[in-house]
């Protein structure tokens, strides 16, 4: 994938969604992965030319794993003169050492938003971009399928109450194939993850099950795409101009559900890497 389809797909998606408005100050969630780094060139290209103007700064939550180096974006976000912060945390001993989760992803993914979340407050921003792209969406529908009974997958933009965050996806419209092509034709500084499940999630089991139907119907991910974004789901209706009142807020979310559905209502398969 191009520079220009990046643009392209990613403002499409701005647009759609109504995903970014003048004056924001929009902390930009980095991994260090693929995903995050695409995000970085795609926010920081459409700050040149985008007609509301906006402002970055990049975060990443350091999980504290032995062997993480950040160095290779800082260069990257020097490079794009875009401040970049890291945060320490314990994430990884909570999760392997002291708590010895079999299946950490959906805690990690708490904690870290948690951080990031924390971070974007005191740097002060308005709102939090993170890299989910299509693929993201197909298999978080499915996990919510498989797993918990349901219809549901993460919406291109939600409201936290507590801490008048909004969360935006602006790269819901990019294939994890582009994103692929785009990390190899730019040579992008991807950070291993030296997370040990890393690769071993049930995200991973549902990618590899997509694949497996791709072989079958190469329609499958437009499909299953369509049937998210044609859906009632809440903040999935597009809109010219949606009011920050009518996207979709977490509370409206929670208040729908029973008890027991908020956590994973909460975090939807999001957060595994
Ligand atoms: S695979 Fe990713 S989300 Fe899961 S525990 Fe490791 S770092 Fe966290």
């Amino acid at each position: 994938m191009k520079l220009q389809r990046l643009y392209s797909l990613t403002r499409q998606a701005i647009d759609d969604y109504h995903l970014i408005d003048d004056g924001d100050r929009i902390a930009v969630g980095i991994s260090g992965g693929k995903d995050s780094l695409t995000l970085l060139y795609a926010l920081h290209g459409l700050r040149r030319f985008y007609p509301k103007k906006f402002e970055l700064c990049a975060v990443t939550v350091d999980l504290g794993f032995e062997g993480f180096d950040p160095e290779p974006v800082k260069t990257l976000c020097e490079r794009f003169l875009v401040p970049y912060t890291v945060i320490p945390t314990d994430i990884g001993k909570i999760l392997f050492q002291a708590r010895k989760e079999t299946n950490p992803c959906a805690l990690c993914a708490k904690l870290r938003k948690g951080a990031l979340n924390k971070a974007a407050l005191d740097l002060g921003c308005n709102k939090v971009a993170y890299a989910h792209h299509q693929d993201d969406v197909i298999e978080t529908a499915l996990l919510s399928l498989f797993y918990e009974g349901r219809f549901y997958s993460f919406a291109p933009c939600t409201y936290l109450d507590r801490t008048k965050l909004q969360v935006i996806r602006p790269m819901i419209y990019v294939s994890e194939a582009d994103v692929v092509g785009f990390r190899n034709r730019y040579e992008l500084p991807v950070c291993q993850n030296p997370c040990p499940a890393d690769g071993y999630t049930k995200r991973e089991y549902v990618k590899k099950i997509t694949k497996f139907l791709l072989q079958e119907n190469p329609h499958i991910k437009e499909n299953l795409f369509h049937a998210v974004v044609s859906s009632t789901l809440p903040g999935w209706q597009k809109s010219d101009d949606i009011s920050l009142a009518e996207k979709i807020s977490l509370s409206d979310v929670l208040s729908s559900d029973t008890e027991s559905d908020q956590k994973s209502q909460e975090e939807p398969y999001d957060g595994e890497c």
